[in-house]
């Protein structure tokens, strides 16, 4: 059978992502983790986005914000992959007008076996594993008997 492998390089293309009652938390946790994250590519929610480029002083790519449609262009830049690890802090304690994107995200980095930190301590064993800091590669789910289907 043939295998799928997608190599993630080792500067790697992070998605962050905060909803409102978490950014203080990611901002914080990305501070804490400047250094690492310099060595790597930033991409983001909007809002998200902008805080973390004034805290780091780092460029971060800015997608639209999350309830506007940036949860999807994450999920499908996860799909199409052009992201390779996410660090999502959602809110567990509130309901979000975009739910259902958030549950979209979630989803497609599962199917996509990517790795993704929702919470500050996964996000701390994530960052210092030693796979952010070199190449990593990994068999991507097999989908051909879903593809091959009769319809
Ligand atoms: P934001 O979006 O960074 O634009 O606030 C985050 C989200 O709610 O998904």
């Amino acid at each position: 059978m043939n295998k799928n492998i997608r190599v993630l390089e080792k500067r790697k293309k992070i998605a962050l992502i905060a909803h409102d009652n978490k950014k203080k938390d990611l901002i914080e946790w990305a501070v804490h983790n400047k250094k690492e994250l310099s060595k790597h590519s930033l991409v983001a929610t909007g809002t998200t986005g902008k805080l973390i480029e004034d805290a780091l002083d780092q460029p971060v790519v800015k997608l639209l914000s999350g309830p506007l449609g940036g949860d999807q262009q994450i999920g499908a830049m996860i799909a199409t992959g052009d992201i390779d690890v996410v660090f999502f802090f959602f809110d567990p304690m509130e309901a979000q007008p975009h739910d259902s994107d958030v549950k979209a995200l979630l989803r497609l980095a599962v199917a996509w076996n990517l790795p993704m930190a929702c919470d500050r301590s996964t996000a701390d064993f994530l960052m210092t594993s030693r796979f952010m800091q070199e190449e990593y590669s990994y068999e991507l789910p097999n989908y051909t008997h879903y593809l091959n289907r009769k319809v």
